[in-house]
C-alpha cells in the first residue's frame, strides 16, 4: 500500500514509532495491546497539550488542582458505583478462546448504532449476534454466552489479599473523596472547581485503536462544585455567543444524528442543555480543540441517551471528532454528575459532604424528612448517636425507604440503620440556612486522544513530503538551528546562535547531518515551526534566514532581535512574515 491508499490511522502510527512520538509498548515481548510509550517527540507534544488545559483551568479560571494515589481501598469504588456499574459485555470464541466487547462487534459488523446496542440486555446481545451472524474476526468462530465483565483493575492493598484495592478509572473520586479538605481551601465558597490529570486504568477487552482505545491512558478530570439553586456562572458573559454544534438526544431517538447549531445562550433558553456551567465549560472544550488544529465542522457534541449515560449523570454530550479511521471519536464527556458521587460518599462513610448556606432571613417549610429516633439510636450507637442522627436526617427519604423494602436495613457508612430507628415524616421545620450538597459538572478529557486528534489535524501532504503543522504553542520542538554547511566556520556560528535560543527558554534542536533539504524534510516532519539557517553572509553581518515549515517561505533579521520575535511569534503575538524581511526568490 502507498501513501496515497493507506489512511490517516496508518500513517500516523507509522510515522509516530519511526520519529518517536509514541509505540506500543512491551515490543521486545511481542507488545502489549492497550499499552503506549511516547517518545521524546511525544512526550513533549502530550505536556504542551497538558499544558494548555492547565493555562485554561488552572490560571485563567483558578480550579484547584491535587495529585492523588491511583490506587483507592476497593469502598472508594463501591461507593462510587463503579463496582457496580463500570462493567462491559464480552463474549468468547467458541473455537480460539478470543474474546470481544460484544457491543463493538455489532456496531462494526452488524452495522448497529450505539444508541441500538447500549440498551440491549445480555440476552438480547446474544440474539443480535446470532441473527446477524457475527463471527469472531480472528477465527470466523461462533461465540459463547455473551457476559459482563468489570474492567476496573483489582489488586490488595499490601500483603493481604482481603484489603481489595482498585485502579482508578477516572481521576474524580479523589476529588470527591477529599471534599472536605478541598472545599476548606476553597475558603467554602461556591461555585469552585478542581482538576486532576493523571493516570487512569481500564481493563478494556480488546483494545485495538492505537491512542484512541488505551488500558492505561492520561485523564484530565475537572469537577465543578455550584449551588444547584444559584449556580452563579460568572463565565457566561463571556462565552454566551459561542456557538456549539450539538446532536440532541431527541434527534438521535428520531433515527437522526442532525446537527442543531446554536449559541451557549440559546442552548440554554431552549433547555438544550440543563445547567449553565455545562454549557459554558462545552464552549471552552470547543475553543481548546480549534486551538489544538481541529477545524469547528470536525467537532460536534452528541447528547446521551438515558441508557447510554454513565450512572452517575443525568445529562451527558460527549465532544466528538471527525477521523479519517473512525469517524466520530469521543474526546471529552461533559458530564452533570448532580450531587451523586458527594453523597455516596457520604452514606457509604458516614462523613458530612453538604455545605451550609445561612438564608438572609429564617423560613417555615414543610419537607418529607428522615426523623432518627434518638431513644432508639442511642442504646445502639452511644458516643457516635448524635452524628449518625444528623447525617441519617439529611438522607433522601425515599432511598432510605426503598433500601428498607429491598433489603430490610439502610447502609450508613459501617452503621446498619434498621426502620425501627427512623420515621419517615411530613413536618414543618424553620430553617435558619440550607444544608446541601452542591451540584457537580465533570468535563472529562482523554489527553491521549487530543494528542492523536492533534496529530492527525496536523498531518499534511506537500509535494510529496509530510509536514506535521501543530500549532506553534504545542509543537514539540520550536526551532531547528542549521549551518548550511558543515566546514568554514558556520557550524561553530549555528552552535552560537542553538545556544544563545536555548538559554532564552526556547526548546530548539541543532542539526548538522546531511543536505540541507533533507534536514528542512526532516524538520517539517518532526512538527518543528521554523528553522533558522547560518550561512555564508551571516559571517558578515549576523545575520539569518529564517523558515516557515507550512508555506517555507523564508525572511532574513539580525540574530541580535530573535528572541524577542521568537518570543512573541510563540505567543501568537505576531506573524512570520514579522519575523523579518523577505528573502528574493
Ligand atoms: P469517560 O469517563 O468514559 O467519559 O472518559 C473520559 C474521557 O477519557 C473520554 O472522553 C475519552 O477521551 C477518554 N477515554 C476513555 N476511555 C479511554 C481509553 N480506553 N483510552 C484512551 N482514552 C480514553
Amino acid at each position: 500500500m502507498n501513501s496515497q491508499t493507506q489512511d490517516k490511522f496508518t500513517l500516523i502510527n507509522e510515522l509516530a514509532r519511526r520519529r518517536g512520538f509514541f509505540w506500543q509498548s512491551y515490543e521486545i515481548y511481542g507488545g502489549a495491546s492497550g499499552f503506549v510509550t511516547y517518545g521524546f517527540l511525544g512526550t513533549r507534544l502530550k505536556q504542551n497539550i497538558e499544558k494548555k488545559l492547565r493555562d485554561l483551568f488552572v490560571n485563567k479560571l483558578g480550579i484547584l488542582e491535587i495529585e492523588a494515589p491511583i490506587i483507592a481501598p476497593a469502598k472508594v469504588f463501591e461507593a462510587s458505583g463503579h463496582v457496580e456499574h463500570f462493567k462491559e459485555p464480552m463474549v468468547e470464541c467458541l473455537k480460539c478462546g478470543r474474546r470481544f466487547r460484544a457491543d463493538h462487534l455489532l456496531k462494526e459488523k452488524a452495522r448497529l448504532s450505539e444508541t441500538e446496542v447500549e440498551k440491549l440486555t445480555l440476552e438480547e446481545l446474544k440474539n443480535a449476534i446470532e441473527r446477524n451472524d457475527v463471527r469472531c474476526p480472528e477465527c470466523g468462530g461462533a461465540f459463547g454466552e455473551p457476559k459482563y465483565f468489570l474492567t476496573m483493575f483489582k489488586t490488595s492493598i499490601g500483603p493481604y489479599s482481603e484489603a481489595v484495592g482498585y485502579g482508578r478509572p477516572e481521576a474524580a473520586q479523589n476529588i470527591f473523596v477529599e471534599f472536605r479538605r478541598l472545599y476548606e481551601n476553597a475558603r467554602e465558597k461556591l461555585p469552585f472547581g478542581v482538576m486532576q490529570i493523571g493516570h487512569a486504568l481500564r481493563n478494556e477487552i480488546s483494545p485495538r485503536q492505537g491512542l484512541i482505545r488505551l488500558r492505561e491512558f492520561t485523564i484530565v478530570d475537572v469537577e465543578f462544585f455550584f449551588d444547584p439553586e444559584e449556580p452563579n456562572c460568572y463565565l457566561l458573559k463571556d462565552l454566551e455567543n459561542e456557538t456549539l454544534r450539538l446532536v440532541l438526544a431527541e434527534s438521535k431517538l428520531r433515527g437522526s444524528e442532525e446537527i442543531v447549531e446554536v449559541t451557549v445562550k440559546e442552548a440554554l433558553e431552549k433547555g438544550f442543555i440543563k445547567v449553565p456551567w455545562q454549557a459554558v465549560f462545552m464552549a471552552l472544550a470547543k475553543k481548546l480543540l480549534t486551538e489544538l488544529g481541529v477545524p469547528a465542522e470536525k467537532q460536534r457534541f452528541i447528547e446521551k441517551l438515558p441508557w447510554e449515560r454513565a450512572h452517575y449523570s443525568l445529562q451527558s454530550f460527549d465532544q466528538e471528532v471527525y477521523v479519517d479511521r473512525w469517524g466520530w471519536v469521543e474526546v471529552s464527556g461533559h458530564a452533570y454528575r448532580t450531587d451523586y458521587d458527594l453523597k455516596r460518599h457520604m452514606q457509604f462513610s458516614g462523613v458530612d459532604t453538604r455545605v451550609f448556606k445561612e438564608y438572609e432571613k429564617p423560613v417555615e417549610i414543610e419537607k418529607t424528612v428522615v426523623k432518627p429516633l434518638m431513644a432508639k439510636l442511642g442504646p445502639k450507637f452511644k458516643g457516635e448517636t448524635q452524628k449518625i442522627a444528623e447525617i441519617l436526617a439529611e438522607m433522601n427519604p425515599e432511598e432510605v425507604e426503598e433500601s428498607f423494602k429491598k433489603k430490610g436495613y439502610y447502609m450508613l457508612g459501617e452503621h446498619k440503620i434498621l426502620p425501627e430507628y427512623v420515621e419517615i415524616v411530613k413536618c414543618k421545620v424553620t430553617e435558619k440556612g440550607k444544608h446541601f450538597i452542591p451540584h457537580v459538572v465533570e468535563p472529562s478529557f482523554g489527553l491521549d486522544r487530543l494528542v492523536y486528534v492533534t496529530l492527525e489535524y496536523a498531518y499534511h501532504v506537500k509535494d510529496d513530503r509530510v509536514i506535521l503543522s501543530f500549532p506553534r504553542d504545542i509543537a514539540p520542538i520550536q526551532v531547528g538551528v542549521y549551518p548550511l554547511v558543515s566546514k568554514d566556520g558556520l557550524p561553530e556560528k549555528a552552535m552560537q546562535v542553538y545556544k544563545m535560543l536555548i538559554d532564552e527558554g526556547f526548546i530548539a534542536e541543532y542539526d548538522e547531518a546531511g543536505s540541507i533539504g533533507r534536514r528542512y524534510a526532516r524538520a517539517d516532519e518532526a512538527g518543528i515551526p521554523l528553522g533558522i539557517t547560518i550561512d555564508y553572509e551571516t559571517l558578515k553581518d549576523d545575520t539569518v534566514t529564517i523558515r516557515d515549515r507550512d508555506t517555507w517561505r523564508q525572511v532574513r533579521n539580525k540574530i541580535a532581535v530573535l528572541p524577542e520575535l521568537l518570543h512573541k511569534y510563540f505567543r501568537n503575538k505576531i506573524d512570520f512574515e514579522d519575523l523579518g524581511e523577505p528573502l528574493k526568490e
